[in-house]
C-alpha cells in the first residue's frame, strides 16, 4: 500500500444462508476501520456457487447490514457476473505451466487415503485445513490425461504447488494488523483447486483477483481464513496482484464452545432483529459470544 492509497475494506459474504452474529461482527469491524481512517467500506457478493447461493439471501444481507447501520456504495460487485475475469487469471497460471487437471471424485481421494494408510510412511499429509490432496492426478501420464479429457470426464484444475514454489525466490510475507509480519507457507494447503468441476473458478482465485481489482487495502476477516491467507499470498505473487494488509479476528462461539454457523438459526441477524433487540445493543451481544 502506498501513502496515497485510500483505506478500502470489504465485507464479502456468500448468499447461501442468513447472516449470523459473527458476520455482524466482521462487517462492523470492516466498516468502523474504514470510517476511522476516512476510507471506504464496500460489500462484495461471493456467489460463484450457483447451487448454494440464492437471491433472497442476497436481499436479506442488504436488509441486515442496513439495519446494523452500515452503508456502502452501489452497485455491489457480484462474483457470478465476472467469471471472464477469473478465467483470464486462470489462463495466465495455465500458460505459466502451473495447473493440472484433476479428475478425482471424493471417493477416489478417500480410497487413495485408505490405501496409503496401510503404508503410513507414504501416507497423506494433514494440513491445518484437513487432508492435503495426495496429488493423484499429478502422477497421470500425458496420454492418460489426454484420454480422460477426450472422454469428457469432469475435471477441476489444481495449482501445482511444487512448480509454483520453484518460482518463489525469497520468502513471501504479509502484514497482519494483530500479529505483525507473517511469512506465507502455502504448502499448508497443498495443490489447491482453482477451478472447480461445477464452475470455472474457486473461492481462492476469485477472492485475490477481486481484492486487487477493487483496491482493497485491508482484508479484515475471521481467524478461520488465516491459513487461506498463506495461499492467497502465493496467488498474489504468481498473478502480480497487490497484497493487502490483513487482520484475522477471533470467531464468535456459543457457550458450549462451538463456532457460530449459518445453520444456527437462533443467532441470525434476522432473528435478533425480530426478537426486538435494537442495533445499538449488538455490540454488547457480540461481546457475550467473543
Ligand atoms: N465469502 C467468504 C465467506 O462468506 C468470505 C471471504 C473472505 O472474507 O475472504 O466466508
Amino acid at each position: 500500500m502506498t501513502q496515497s492509497d485510500k483505506v478500502t475494506t470489504r465485507f464479502a459474504p456468500s448468499p447461501s444462508g442468513h447472516l449470523h452474529l459473527g458476520h455482524a461482527y466482521s462487517a462492523k469491524l470492516n466498516y468502523e476501520f474504514a470510517k476511522k481512517h476516512g476510507g471506504e467500506f464496500i460489500i462484495r457478493i461471493e456467489d460463484i456457487d450457483h447451487l448454494r447461493c440464492k437471491p433472497e439471501y442476497e436481499n436479506a444481507i442488504y436488509e441486515d447490514l442496513g439495519w446494523l447501520g452500515l452503508s456502502w456504495p452501489t452497485p455491489v460487485r457480484r462474483q457470478s457476473e465476472h467469471f471472464d475475469v477469473y478465467a483470464d487469471a486462470l489462463a495466465k497460471l495455465d500458460e505459466m505451466g502451473l495447473l493440472y487437471p484433476c479428475f478425482c471424485t471424493r471417493r477416489d481421494i478417500r480410497n487413495e487415503i485408505e490405501d496409503s494408510s496401510r503404508a503410513p510412511h507414504l501416507g497423506p499429509k494433514m494440513g491445518p485445513e484437513g487432508i492435503i490432496y495426495p496429488r493423484i492426478c499429478k502422477k497421470l501420464t500425458s496420454a492418460e490425461k489426454r484420454q480422460k479429457l477426450d472422454d469428457g470426464i469432469p475435471h477441476a484444475m489444481r495449482l501445482d504447488l511444487e512448480k509454483a514454489m520453484a518460482l518463489v525466490q525469497e520468502p513471501l510475507y504479509w502484514t497482519d494488523l494483530g500479529s505483525g509480519k507473517q511469512i506465507a507457507d502455502p504448502a499448508l494447503l497443498g495443490d489447491v483447486v482453482l477451478a472447480r468441476k461445477d464452475f470455472p473458478t474457486s473461492y481462492h482465485l476469485s477472492v485475490v483477483v477481486d481484492d486487487h481489482i477493487q483496491g482493497i487495502t485491508h482484508v479484515i476477516r475471521g481467524q478461520d481464513l488465516y491459513y487461506a491467507s498463506h495461499f492467497h499470498r502465493l496467488l498474489q505473487f504468481l498473478l502480480g496482484l497487490d497484497t493487502p494488509t490483513y487482520d484475522h479476528h477471533p470467531l464468535l462461539t456459543t457457550p458450549d464452545g462451538n463456532r457460530l454457523a449459518k445453520r444456527d438459526k437462533s443467532i441470525t441477524i434476522k432473528s435478533i432483529r425480530e426478537s426486538g433487540i435494537s442495533p445499538d445493543q449488538i455490540d454488547d451481544l457480540i461481546q457475550e459470544y467473543l
